[in-house]
């Protein structure tokens, strides 16, 4: 048996070699070969061999060659039963007939001319089946395509070039365009002929300039005169007959369904029926109703085309229409995108649908891009767009400026959001800035590298960020924008809240990165730095004389020209987490306004020497600065940094006083320096007025390691105690230090350490960072230790934040 020689042994136990996974034992390995993965792929398998054995494999075909020309020709030598053909070069084609015999008589023929092609037939290779897991594969396939991009780019005089190249390379051709509207053509006819006046449009990168091969198709179905048509009929006796008079009698699709109470979903589950139905060549056709607006996705078999069908989606086609807009304001926006879409899928930060041929001929299903959340394009697009309004001088206006430069027929209001811009570019005065290609790419990494997206919110609309304090509160006060007293929404609840926030520029209460968590915007703002920093190498300016990779390449290139930093182990930072945060601190904070920081600050201050001293149980021998008076507190504030990481802790500190330190050191002095910096976000920093001042401190003991064994004592604990582990996190951790110390012997010399906190934000994101020093660590343990805190602290902090509120 076939499954038999896919398990081998190995000294762990089993492995299959289909599915690439390792089995411990017997009994598993009978699950496994049962189970549905290798089942399918043992299926695809045989099926692969099945085609193989059955097909022949046919070059010197020419673009404009159809399926229908091939099936013609090779019928002569028996029944053709598929054609899989090379779509994006069109060079190639797999032959499948439905007997055997047919190979042999296509290969024995000397010549194959067919439309005055001269077609070159050969055998299938045999090739082994090899599954390859989804994102191993993804990565495969993008190197592959780089690959084939690195001689073209390396040649090119200029990165400017480089990055025209990058547009011209992956752009929406016209013949792919034309398939997309004929396709769009072809639904507006049946759809229309269920639902009547109906509108079917497109949206997205097909349309807003953006669009790259093979990406997918986004439909708005527009109703909207389709229910004004239902009304009639419903009250009208002249529109029911009007109804059956064309056809459309009592039993269409439009009779079941009531346009004017139906939900989406409902709707869209006809929309379904009628594709399935209906359109020739679309299958796959499925409902996801769980998305933030329920879409009907299918595929196009022949264009191998993704579309996705929505409804109330008026928004979607108008941000198309700005998309546009921007792209004649200024001829560099396209180019930028381009390039920075393509850096963003090599370094797996967005869900570009970059497909090749290389894709195609594997037929790979599903998104490439792989599981997790990832910034969207149209998501990617609006930070390019911010970016360059925050140019000096800004190359695109900001959309509230846009909104002054329409006219009064362009005005436009969208459930209640003013989406009012120019229809043309024309009416948009062109920019001063002259920056080339290559330096906006460089500022664009400089401008995200430093960005503090913890406590930011980009709003395109005003076109400077606006301060995450007043999107704290629940009620009201997430939108400043001026524009809002245009907007008659009525509003009931403010934007998500996540580590990356961008409004949207007319749905002001939605936020288009809200799928991305910690981990994806911390990964964005380290591919910007890694890309800041090779962008001032030589290497991205200069083309290699010596044929080396340059530009483009090495940016796109995972880890190319980018020199790896360690990071200080002995720094532990807590970010400031807005989206976190309890209520009633919220609340605190955007009240605090500007000076949201200090208060946190001070808050986690207290925070962090209660984990040290309650619940890791260290000794505090001293706690110097923090006791600084309140006048101090409040002048201090945050100091706004004028380079990313230039934690000068001597001249650039600032404080707050926890309320419950220790208070043993004197006041501190202040900053001398009066001068101002200007953040990116165009901020006055407020720098202190008196002398210079150190940073607050506490020295601890630890004399036993607390840090080692923790999950198994934390397990035996929860199991004898019968305890929730999220119940009650402070007393548990305590109890299991507890357990430590009682049963471990102490460390061979105590721990004695010093850490100093301050905060950092402005222009680089909003934290807390710890500085830990050694005093005295003879048992060499303080880097383990570092290592546990570094997880373990910022959690903490967070629950007891938490904590905090609820009793306050
Ligand atoms: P591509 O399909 O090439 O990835 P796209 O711009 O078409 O790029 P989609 O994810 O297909 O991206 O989204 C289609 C359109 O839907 C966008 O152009 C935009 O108009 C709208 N859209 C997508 N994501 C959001 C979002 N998070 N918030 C608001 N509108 C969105
Ligand atoms: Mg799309």
């Amino acid at each position: 048996m076939e499954s038999e020689s896919d398990i081998k042994t190995t000294p762990r136990g089993f492995h299959c070699v289909l599915c690439k996974v390792n089995v411990p034992n017997q009994s598993s390995v009978d699950q496994h070969v049962k189970g549905r993965k290798h089942q399918t792929l043992s299926n695809v398998r045989t099926t692969r061999k099945t085609q193989e054995q059955h097909s022949v494999f046919v070059s010197g075909i020419k673009p404009d060659i159809s399926q229908a020309d091939l099936v013609e020709y090779f019928q002569k030598f028996g029944t053709v039963s598929d054609i899989i053909l090379d779509k994006d070069r069109g060079v190639f084609a797999i032959v499948q007939f439905s007997e055997t015999d047919s190979i042999q008589a296509a290969l024995s023929c000397i010549e194959h001319r067919m439309k005055g092609l001269n077609l070159r037939v050969k055998p299938r290779e045999k090739k082994e089946f090899a599954y390859i897991p989804k994102k191993k594969c993804d990565l495969q396939n993008l190197q592959q395509v780089l690959d084939r991009l690195k001689p073209q780019l390396c040649q090119l005089p200029s990165v400017n070039a480089q990055m025209q190249y990058i547009e011209s390379r992956f752009q929406l051709g016209d013949a792919e365009k034309k398939a997309r509207n004929l396709l769009v053509q072809l639904l507006q006819e049946i759809f229309v002929e269920f639902f009547p006046d109906s509108q079917i449009l497109q949206f997205g990168s097909s349309v807003n300039t953006f669009g790259i091969h093979s990406c997918d198709l986004d439909l708005f179905l527009d109703l909207e005169n389709t229910k004004v048509f239902q009304a009639r009929a419903k009250y009208t006796s002249e529109a029911a007959e009007c109804m059956s008079d064309d056809g459309r009698s009592e039993d269409s699709i439009l009779s079941d369904i009531d346009l004017s109470t139906a939900s989406p979903v409902e709707i869209l589950e006809l929309v379904a029926t009628i594709l399935r139905r209906c359109v020739p060549s679309v299958h796959k056709v499925h409902m996801v109703s769980s998305a933030r607006l329920p879409v009907v996705k299918f595929h196009h078999r022949e264009l191998n085309l993704q579309g996705d069908i929505t409804v109330n989606n008026k928004l979607a086609v108008r941000n198309t229409r700005f998309l546009q807009l921007c792209s004649g304001i200024d001829h560099r926006l396209r180019p930028l995108v381009f390039t920075i879409r393509y850096w963003a899928k090599q370094k797996q930060l967005a869900a570009c649908q970059i497909q090749s041929e290389v894709l195609f001929v594997l037929k790979l299903k599903g998104n490439p891009s792989g599981p997790g959340p990832l910034l969207n394009n149209y998501a990617l697009t609006l930070l390019v767009i911010f970016f360059l309004q925050n140019c000096e001088p800004p190359v695109i206006p900001t959309v509230d400026r846009l909104k002054d430069m329409a006219c009064e027929e362009e005005e436009c209001l969208i459930e209640g959001w003013n989406c009012t811009f120019p229809s043309q570019p024309i009416a948009v005065p062109p920019s001063g800035n002259t920056q080339d290609l290559c330096t906006l790419l460089a500022g664009f990494f400089s401008f995200y590298a430093k960005f503090d997206f913890a406590s930011s919110v980009i709003s395109l609309r005003a076109g400077r960020v606006l301060p995450i304090t007043d999107f704290l509160c629940n009620k009201d006060n997430y939108n400043k924008d001026k524009d809002q007293e245009k907007n008659t929404k009525p509003q009931q609840s403010g934007p998500k809240l996540g580590p990356l926030n961008i409004l949207d520029p007319f749905e002001l209460s939605h936020n288009v990165a809200g799928n991305l968590n910690e981990r994806s915007q911390k990964c964005f703002q380290k591919a910007c730095q890694d890309a800041e920093k090779y962008c001032r190498s030589l290497q991205y300016l200069r083309k290699s004389t010596k044929g080396k990779m340059w530009g483009l390449v090495r940016l796109f290139t995972p880890d190319g020209g980018v020199e790896q930093t360690t990071p200080d182990e002995l720094n532990i930072s807590i970010p400031f987490k807005s989206f976190a945060l309890p209520e009633a601190l919220r609340n605190q904070l955007h009240v605090a306004g500007d000076d949201f920081r200090s208060l946190w600050f001070e808050k986690v201050c207290t925070c962090v020497q209660k984990v040290f001293q309650s619940v890791l149980r260290c000794e505090l021998t001293l706690s110097a600065g923090f006791g600084v008076s309140e006048d101090l507190a409040a002048d201090v504030s945050v100091e706004m940094e004028t380079s990313s990481g230039s934690l000068n802790t001597s001249a650039n500190d600032s404080l707050n006083s926890p309320t419950n330190a220790a208070q043993v050191g004197a006041k501190r002095r202040l900053s001398a320096s009066d001068e101002t910096s200007l953040s990116p976000q165009g901020k006055k920093a407020r720098m202190s007025k008196r002398g210079k001042r150190e940073l607050p401190y506490w020295l601890w003991v630890q004399k036993h390691s607390v840090w080692a064994g923790r999950r198994k004592v934390r397990r035996e604990i929860i199991k004898d105690a019968d305890l929730q582990p999220e119940g009650s996190c402070m007393d548990l951790e305590t109890r299991v230090t507890d357990r430590i110390i009682e049963k471990e012997e102490e460390l061979k010399e105590p721990l004695e350490f010093k850490v100093q906190p301050h905060v950092v934000g402005g222009t680089e994101n909003t934290r807390t960072v710890l500085k830990l020093e050694p005093c005295s660590d003879r048992a060499g343990v303080l880097q383990d230790f570092v290592h546990f805190l570094d997880a373990f602290l910022p959690k903490m902090v967070e629950s007891l934040l938490e904590k905090e509120a609820g009793g306050s």
